[in-house]
């Protein structure tokens, strides 16, 4: 079967799964990136952060896919927030991946204590408008200033890119952005392989009654609610088995049992809010 897509509010599509490249060296980040678009992913996330867009670009250009039959993200890093840096920084990251254009370009962080976030958003829409990207969002925004960029622009973002897994579902943000229109993208979706959240009984036991995996688990959790989700692997056969998770079907009662598993104290990463100056 086919990754199943989502319809952002822009009318673009969006793979529901896909591949994330945090921390894939730059060296390897074309043979990894081949890798995934060989098991069949078609969907990159990655980010001028990670140093590996150029990496990313050799293997979506050596791969032969049709650039239509791709969905590629980047993102906006936070020294770049003031209007004209956003801008360059958009070129210099389609000149690293060798596009004309990207189809989803976010603003990283919002770095509140910069105070920059809404005129990097600004600058995100007039990207979009000038066409070097498809569909704009925004990641790791705390909901004040997801509601600030919204209001001071009237322009809702297609998506917005946070943590959440089992032990951090992000129930505040999630039920703002059904309001709004805005798909959940979850980063970390594995507990970044920090902590101990691959040998959850709960998950295990669910992984035992499927003959999967409990990342498997984590990433078809993700799916059943509603989210978009990018775990990463370079190891091959994890590149293979996380998109295998696409066919993975869940019981109600055992995506009620994942829900269950949140905890308050369930961040991995640092809090978006107290983002320090770059
Ligand atoms: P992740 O939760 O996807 O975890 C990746 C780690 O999990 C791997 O390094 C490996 O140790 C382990 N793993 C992967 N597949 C496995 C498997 N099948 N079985 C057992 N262990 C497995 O963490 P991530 O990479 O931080 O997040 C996914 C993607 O989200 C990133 O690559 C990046 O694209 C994006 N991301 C975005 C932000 C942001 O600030 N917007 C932050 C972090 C990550």
């Amino acid at each position: 079967a086919t990754t199943p897509t989502l319809r952002l509010r822009d009318d673009h599509a969006i793979p529901q799964l896909g591949y994330g490249v945090f921390k894939v060296d730059p060296s390897v980040a074309a043979e990894a990136t081949a890798r995934a678009l060989a098991a069949g992913y078609r969907h990159i996330d990655t980010a001028a952060a990670y140093r590996n867009e150029e990496g990313v670009g050799q293997a979506i250009r050596e791969s032969g896919i049709p650039r239509d039959e791709l969905f590629v993200t980047t993102k906006l890093w936070d020294d770049a927030h003031a209007h004209d840096d956003a801008l360059a920084a958009a070129e210099a990251s389609l000149q690293r991946l060798g596009l004309d254009h990207v189809d989803l370009y976010l603003t990283h962080w919002a770095v509140p204590a910069q105070g920059l976030y809404v005129e990097a958003w600004r600058a995100l829409i007039e990207l979009q408008r000038r066409g070097k990207v498809r569909s704009i969002g925004v990641s790791n925004h705390p909901l004040p200033q997801l509601e600030e960029i919204i209001e001071a622009t009237g322009v809702v973002p297609a998506v917005h890119q946070i943590e959440l897994h089992p032990y951090f579902q992000q129930r505040e943000l999630r039920s703002a952005h059904a309001r709004h229109g805005i798909v959940t993208e979850a980063w970390g979706p594995l507990g970044q392989g920090k902590g101990d959240l691959l040998a959850n009984p709960v998950l295990q036991g669910i992984a035992q009654a499927h003959g999967a995996s409990t990342a498997q688990v984590a990433i078809a959790w993700q799916l059943a609610i509603g989210n978009v989700v990018i775990p990463k692997s370079v190891t091959p056969a994890r590149i293979v088995e996380n998109l295998a998770a696409k066919d993975l079907a869940l019981a109600d009662e055992e995506i009620a049992a994942i829900d269950a598993l949140d905890r308050p104290d369930g961040r991995g990463g640092m809090d978006p809010a107290q983002r320090p100056l770059p």
